[in-house]
């Protein structure tokens, strides 16, 4: 066993992880147990990614436009993601590592203090997309145990390489205009530019490091849970969602990462009040439409096998969750529309509000942001008349 580290107790302290703890088996990731649980039926959710089998609803934001942008925006990861699925079986983002990169060169770039790398990994991450940077160390706790195969619906023990020993956390923002209208297919077309911002940025960052001579791996929600990775590396808080809250962007997030063994300088976890505000609010689980959400004190056991256990959390019910998003056809994110960490951090007085938050006025706050009606759904048809002159 490797020793403890500070970020690793910091995670134990605010997780209360138990002895009995597992890493997560990705077979039991909702959406792979779409594929083997008959109990888990997707109907035709995956199916209307590909507009040949698009449902149009009356519902406004469900119409022939509003797919359509949906699944253009999801076309490059799709397509990127399953280039090796018949020969190899990979979906790669999802299930596995993305494996694009080209060889680097036979001799490694000048070393550098780790220190000094570290600012400019995080300068290139930037440049190429990322809203925020951290790194952690790699935590073999929040690697799966078992990686999953959507052609033989097999799970295999999974071999991480383990001399890469650093993670690169990168933050994806989504659209925050486009993400007032979840639920609707049209809103899905955020969701969608966010892994296609994640898989260009995470690849690229990958390739960077593998032209500087060093290994690396890009990867999206394949290999490790990214939200312990993502607190650890000092990105953010969780929240009663299930989901990262973030100081700049709220939960409106994707998170990408990439594994390297170029030794680089850790980040240290940053709190910013969000477990004590999550405590007097409860707006996501109020909204969510299946009460997927728990609306109680964390808990260690999960309310089904799609989650982790021994690990005292709060934690979605998967089960709920998906169902929902099957009965749309496209992803929900109300819990991301209504939280009051969903903000847009480009004006002062929201960065005011999250130190509201982050004080004995939190109260105050979450009066606030609900007198003030943030969180209430935009018409998805306003989103369409937004450029019209
Ligand atoms: S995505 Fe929707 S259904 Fe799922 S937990 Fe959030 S609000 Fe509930
Ligand atoms: S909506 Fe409220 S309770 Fe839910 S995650 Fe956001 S701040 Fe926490």
């Amino acid at each position: 066993m490797p020793t403890p580290t500070p970020h690793k107790s910091y995670l134990d302290r605010l997780f209360d992880i138990k002895g009995s703890f597992k890493s997560f088996n990705q077979k039991n990731d909702i959406f792979n147990r779409a594929i083997w649980d008959d109990t888990v039926d997707p109907k035709h959710f995956f199916q209307s990614y590909d507009i040949a089998n698009y449902k149009p609803k009356k519902a406004k934001g469900f119409n022939h436009w509003d797919f359509a942008l949906r699944n253009a925006s999801w076309h490059l990861t799709d397509v990127v993601g399953e280039m090796k699925l018949e020969s190899e079986g990979r979906v790669e983002g999802f299930t596995d590592y993305y494996s694009i990169q080209t060889p680097g060169p036979p001799e490694k770039a000048p070393s550098l203090p780790p220190e000094e790398a570290a600012q400019r990994i995080k300068q290139v991450a930037k440049f190429l997309g990322a809203g925020s940077v951290g790194i952690c160390e790699v935590d073999e706790r929040w690697i799966y145990s078992h990686q999953f195969r959507r052609d033989t619906a097999d799970a295999q023990e999974l071999d991480f390489p383990k001399h890469l020993r650093y993670a690169i956390m990168l933050i994806l923002p989504m659209d925050y205009q486009l993400g007032k209208t979840f639920p609707s297919a049209l809103s899905g077309a955020t969701t969608g530019l966010g892994y296609a911002a994640s898989l260009n940025c995470a690849n690229m960052l990958a390739q960077f490091l593998t032209n500087l001579g060093y290994e690396a791996i890009a990867s999206l929600n394949d290999t490790a849970l990214s939200i312990p990775m993502a607190i650890q590396a000092g990105l953010g808080e969780y929240g009663r969602h299930g989901l990262l809250i973030t100081p700049d962007f709220g939960p409106n997030v994707r998170i990408a990462k990439v594994f390297t063994d170029l030794p680089l300088q850790i980040d240290e976890p940053k709190s910013f009040g969000v477990k004590q505000f999550c405590q007097i609010c409860r707006k996501c689980a109020e909204a969510c439409p299946p009460r997927a959400i728990n609306a109680g004190e964390p808990s260690d056991t999960p309310p089904n096998f799609s989650s982790l256990s021994g690990i005292r959390k709060w934690t979605v019910n998967a089960e709920k969750c998906f169902k929902f998003w099957v009965n749309m056809n496209t992803d929900c994110a109300i819990c991301i529309r209504v939280c009051p960490y969903n903000k847009d951090y480009t004006h002062w007085w929201n960065r005011w509000g999250i130190r509201l938050a982050n004080s004995p006025l939190r109260r105050l706050m979450l009066w606030l942001d609900n007198k003030l009606g943030f969180g209430q759904r935009v018409k998805p048809e306003n989103w369409w008349q937004r450029d019209k002159g």
